[in-house]
């Protein structure tokens, strides 16, 4: 993965994880949660790319009352409901871009995760 030589200030570690979020990409620390690098949601997005995406909602929009209220607007579900389904969407990008950009301009924040394919 192409940001696999970041390492967090805070904690050393490299587990880093992608947060879409309105028209915004985050790449921050996956262990101690501090964004540590900012790109634009479009420039990860490539509508022709075949490689495999998982989308999953942010564990912490439990304290994100507006974009919960978008979540259970968008699936008519209670919020804990949708946490549940997990991933959210997976998928080549092609497939399964149009959704994610919905939902992360909608402004609900959302993992994005490029697991590896060995
Ligand atoms: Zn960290």
């Amino acid at each position: 993965m192409l940001d696999s030589q970041l390492l967090c200030p805070d904690c050393q570690t490299q587990h880093v994880e992608g947060v879409a979020e309105g028209m915004s990409y985050v790449l921050r620390c996956g262990a101690c949660g501090d964004a540590i690098l900012a790109t634009s949601l479009i420039a990860i997005l490539k509508p022709d790319s075949d490689r495999i995406i998982e989308a999953r909602l942010d564990p912490r929009i439990e304290d994100r009352p507006a974009a919960a209220a978008t979540i259970e607007k968008l699936w008519g579900l209670p919020v804990a409901e949708v946490l549940a389904r997990d991933p959210l969407f997976r998928g080549p990008t092609r497939t399964v871009r149009d959704m994610i950009l919905a939902v992360a301009q909608a402004g609900v924040p959302l993992v994005l995760h490029w697991p590896s394919s060995s």
